[in-house]
């Protein structure tokens, strides 16, 4: 498939664009790292080589005050703008195009100096702000024009100027935050005034041969958001005021709507944008879950935006807009919308990286030589460890055997594609699948690697990374036809029936629950099923959620003594939490098995006993290592690599997996 509008010129009013895909902004952790700004200058060079039509940076505060934590980036001054000019040179040498995104935190700021227009504490930060002052709102609109005046001297193309997703504009845009009676706060007029303000100012400092691009926030989902009406108001002040491009945002940080996990479905928001299009003749950016060519392609064809934000897209594969371009899409390592190594890094204070491309962000470690000597390498086992080896091997040019004992790539990592809301993971194994193909890997699958097929080639290195094996607790009637494994039900070799006792919490538990509750993921039910108003009708853009009608009662267990899915992602755990809440599941600690039999599960809550009478019991207690193959190889004097689940089962994950392939791939 080719992609005619998606590599369509566009004129912004200040310069061409070559292509529709803007890569939006993405807070990376590299701003704030030892050589963090080297780094980024190679991240997003990377990025500008791969073809971005245009490049938006993480977000810099124009002061002290809009930090987003303690001594996070900002831009204010001259030392600090020469870092800025590595960035600017290595997208210009690649021929791209980049913008500073200047973004206040307000009242989301992690640090006792944050502002917000009223004294309102966030339910995300300690912090209760302070209310601007009449004064100190003229000086930090005066803050938001030197930077960017800062940024047009360390060679940006423009500036995007943070009006959305509950950010310090936000919060004087909606009245959820703005309770001022002054000329800031009130009227719609009001509230407007200071985005309006700042970007005229900005537009005084930078003169008219430099980009503004305005996130305006579309939907607010937050209660007491602004109406629909207010925000065209806003798109057209705001456009009077002197920006050039608008791009669409979605959902405050605090909204208890997902807007860009995994469940919700791609291009879920394109309609919001679509609804200003009618509104605006300036160029519109859609965003949120826009994750392939041709999702982009659609929603171009349809007149939906102007142009397609991709970030987390471009963290997973640079050259998306490349393969696109070039009739390659299938060669596109496809971002899953997982978060687990983007999102929840920076929500942990780590660096940002791609649990789908494990060299994101840290390009020159993870920089493959071609190999001194190309050797004859045996990958055992086809999970992320094993695909991910085998391939950096490839690449560098090992000839490679990939040997998967089932059928089909993928491993245990196939199974979370069955769970509804994570269907997004098929693509990496479809992107795995044509990669280590072109990269000439002899893909065999239904053979078990074994004795004979160890000694059957001169191997010069043997991968062990033939996973796990999910754990069998000691529970008396473990044996009974009720019971299942989380694999069987996955794989729907097995089937449950309509009361269900989920033994163990974990990861794998939690989608288990959400396998055996979830209705069908389209764009109409997700909308419903969260809350959000279609016709736009309501401030903030929220409904009252439709209620679920689970059609199996679950109980999810687990033995420990903490709080339930206290090691769910940090940007995802609410989202299963709530999910399982809604859906009626009934999660339950402290408990201790005891026995299973045509009852049901018997077993002692908090000493106390108590029977959860289920037609089906699936045991998602964990996993143990499966790495007898190690010792064969040993025994035959091979060089062997364990890696993957079949090195340490005890958290594995697909982060990690991925990465230890990736690195194993890269020393071999
Ligand atoms: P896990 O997270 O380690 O959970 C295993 C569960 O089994 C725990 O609830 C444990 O808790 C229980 N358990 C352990 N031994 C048991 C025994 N002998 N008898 C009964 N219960 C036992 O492992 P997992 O759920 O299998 O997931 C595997 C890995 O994949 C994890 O690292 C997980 O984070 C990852 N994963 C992540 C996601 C995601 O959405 N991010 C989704 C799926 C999987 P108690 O001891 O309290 O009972
Ligand atoms: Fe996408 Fe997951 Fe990679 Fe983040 S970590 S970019 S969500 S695949």
């Amino acid at each position: 498939m080719t992609f005619p509008l998606l590599f369509s010129p566009l004129d912004v009013g200040v310069f061409v664009l070559p292509n529709r895909i803007v890569m939006g902004s993405m807070h990376t952790g590299l701003e704030e790292a030892r050589d963090g700004f080297s780094r980024l200058a190679v991240f997003y060079a990377e990025r500008a080589k791969g073809g971005a039509g245009l490049i938006v940076t993480g977000g810099v505060a124009p002061n002290r005050r809009g930090w987003l934590t303690p001594f996070s980036a900002k831009l204010t001054s001259e030392s600090e703008m020469e870092k800025h000019r590595r960035i600017t040179r290595a997208v210009r040498e690649e021929g791209g195009r980049i913008l500073l995104q200047i973004l206040h935190a307000g009242r989301y700021g992690y640090h006792p100096f944050a502002v917000s227009p009223s004294a309102l504490k966030s339910p995300i930060s300690p912090f209760r702000p302070a209310a601007l002052s009449a004064s100190g709102i003229r000086h930090t609109i005066r803050d938001f024009a030197d930077c960017a005046a800062l940024a047009r001297e360390a060679g940006y193309d423009g500036v995007e100027i943070m009006g959305s997703e509950g950010y310090l504009i936000n919060q004087f845009t909606a009245p959820f935050t703005n309770r001022r009676t002054d000329e800031w706060g009130g009227s719609v007029e009001n509230r407007a005034r200071f985005p309006v303000e700042i970007i005229r100012a900005v537009r005084e400092r930078v003169g008219d041969d430099f980009l503004i691009m305005y996130r305006l926030s579309m939907l607010d989902l937050v209660p007491e958001g602004s109406a629909w009406e207010e925000v065209v108001y806003q798109a057209r002040a705001v456009r009077e005021a002197g920006v050039n491009v608008i791009n669409s945002g979605i959902g405050w940080h605090e909204a208890r709507v997902p807007t860009i996990a995994s469940m919700v479905p791609r291009g879920a928001y394109s309609w919001v944008t679509a609804r200003m299009k009618a509104e605006t003749s300036l160029p519109l950016v859609a965003a949120n879950r826009i994750n392939t060519p041709e999702k982009a392609e659609e929603i171009l064809a349809a007149g939906e935006a102007d142009l397609i934000s991709m970030a987390r897209p471009l963290l997973a594969d640079p050259d998306l807009p490349f393969k696109a371009r070039t009739g390659r899409s299938r060669l596109i390592n496809t971002c899953i919308a997982c978060n687990q190594a983007c999102l929840d890094h920076i929500f942990e204070h780590k660096v940002a990286s791609c649990l789908v491309n494990p060299a994101a962000c840290r390009e020159k470690e993870f920089e493959a030589r071609p190999a001194a000597h190309p050797r004859k390498i045996l990958v055992a086992g086809s999970g992320p460890a094993g695909m991910a080896a085998a391939l950096t091997a490839a690449r560098r040019g090992h000839q490679v055997t990939l040997c998967e004992r089932g059928d089909t790539l993928g491993g245990q990592f196939r199974l979370a594609m069955q769970v509804p809301g994570k269907e997004e993971y098929a693509e990496t194994i479809r992107y795995f699948d044509h990669a280590l193909r072109e990269a000439g890997v002899d893909i065999r699958t239904g053979v078990s690697a074994d004795k004979t097929l160890l000694a059957s080639t001169p191997w010069d290195a043997v991968v062990v990374a033939t996973g796990v094996t999910p754990r069998r607790p000691d529970i008396p009637g473990l044996d009974h036809p009720m019971v299942m494994r989380y694999d069987e039900l996955l794989a729907g070799t097995r089937q449950a029936g309509r009361s269900v006792a989920v033994i163990g919490a974990g990861g794998i538990g939690v989608d288990v629950a959400t396998y055996l509750t979830a209705g069908p993921g389209d764009r109409q039910t997700y909308l419903a099923t969260w809350g959000v108003d279609p016709h736009l009708t309501s401030p903030g853009g929220l409904r009252e959620p439709a209620p679920p009608h689970p059609e199996r009662q679950v109980w999810l267990l687990y033995r420990s003594r903490g709080k339930f899915g206290a090691r769910l992602g940090k940007t995802t755990g609410w989202i299963h939490r709530l999910h399982l809440r809604r859906h009626q599941v009934e999660t339950v600690g402290r408990v201790h098995y005891v026995r299973i039999d045509d009852q049901g599960l018997h077993a002692e809550v908090e000493g106390k006993p108590r029977l959860f009478p289920a037609e089906s019991i699936v045991v998602c207690a964990g996993q143990e290592s499966n790495a007898g193959l190690a010792a064969v190889a040993q025994s035959l004097g091979l060089e062997c690599h364990v890696i993957g689940g079949a090195k340490r089962a005890g958290e594995l994950d697909a982060q990690r997996a991925f990465e230890e392939g990736t690195r194993l791939g890269l020393q071999l």
